[in-house]
């Protein structure tokens, strides 16, 4: 029941996101559409003078609907992924460099392997993004410094515990726990951030499409994403990819046979 309503909170969240869009397509349709008519109203009346004031406008209301449309067909696009067994302490390791330089310098860092080299499948690129976004929240969360804590586990998903997720297969995942000691979330919050677009950033400082392309990318991966959270205290979002079967450390980064259609 619990996942049904989940299910059905979702859908409500896509039909109010795109009833949104559909309003501001249809106004900026309307500011083409009424631009283009005065000009016509007004060559047929022979009063040329000043046309360009309404062409311009017409034209400017048709780039702002395509430039939208630009940005949906950006977020909808599907990234291609190249899923393969991958070596998630090492990948951690490597971005040392680059989270320090995204963080302040009032903020530490800490990256936590997991014990017995844990191999995910899953895409490289993709995962490294996830993270840095997940660093870059982090970041924003802690204008007055703290912890950033980045670490990998594994964990073993129970048929008890799948049974509660809709489309997650039980078995062995490999997990990235991205924590900080920040501001956190209040429940109202931690609800909607899988929602395209939300934010509670200034504009221009947040898009709201952070949280649901890690989400998207972890689904896709046949995984999952999990958010504990409390506000004054700090944030944990964990990245559940499903682990290699036969995980072996020193396993090598190959290509390989990747089953589709976990769960
Ligand atoms: P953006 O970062 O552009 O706002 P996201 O989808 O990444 O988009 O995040 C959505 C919202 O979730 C943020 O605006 C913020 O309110 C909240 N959030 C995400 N990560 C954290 C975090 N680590 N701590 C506190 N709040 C967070």
């Amino acid at each position: 029941a619990e996942a049904a309503l989940r299910q059905s909170q979702k859908m409500e969240a896509v039909g109010q996101l795109t009833g949104g869009i559909a309003h501001d397509f249809n106004n900026m349709l309307t500011g083409v559409i009424g631009g283009l008519d005065i000009v016509k109203r007004r060559i047929a009346s022979g009063r040329t003078q000043d046309l360009d004031r309404f062409m311009d406008a017409a034209a400017a209301s048709a780039h702002r609907a395509a430039s939208l449309t630009a940005r949906l067909l950006a977020f909808s696009r599907r990234q291609s992924l190249d899923a393969r067994p991958l070596d998630v302490n090492a990948l951690t390791a490597s971005l040392d460099d680059l989270l320090r330089r995204t963080i302040n310098e009032n903020i530490a860092l800490k990256i936590v392997p997991g014990p017995h080299a844990p191999h995910a499948i899953a895409d490289a690129n993709q995962l490294e993004n996830a993270i840095l976004n997940l660093a870059i929240n982090a970041r924003d969360a802690m204008p007055d410094g703290g912890q950033l804590t980045v670490e990998v586990q594994t964990v073993e998903l129970d048929q008890a515990y799948a049974a509660t997720e809709p489309d997650v297969a039980p078995g062995r995942y490999v997990v990235v726990a991205v924590s900080d000691t920040g501001v956190g979330m209040p429940a109202d919050v931690i609800e909607k951030v899988f929602e395209p677009f939300f934010t509670t950033k200034p504009i221009g400082q947040g898009t709201g499409l952070g949280l649901s392309m890690v989400y998207g990318f972890a689904r896709q991966s046949g995984g999952q994403v999990r958010i504990h959270s409390r506000p004054g205290e700090g944030t944990s979002v964990k990245i559940y990819l499903p682990a290699c079967e036969g995980d072996v450390a020193g396993q090598s980064d190959g290509p390989r046979a990747v089953q589709e259609g976990h769960g």
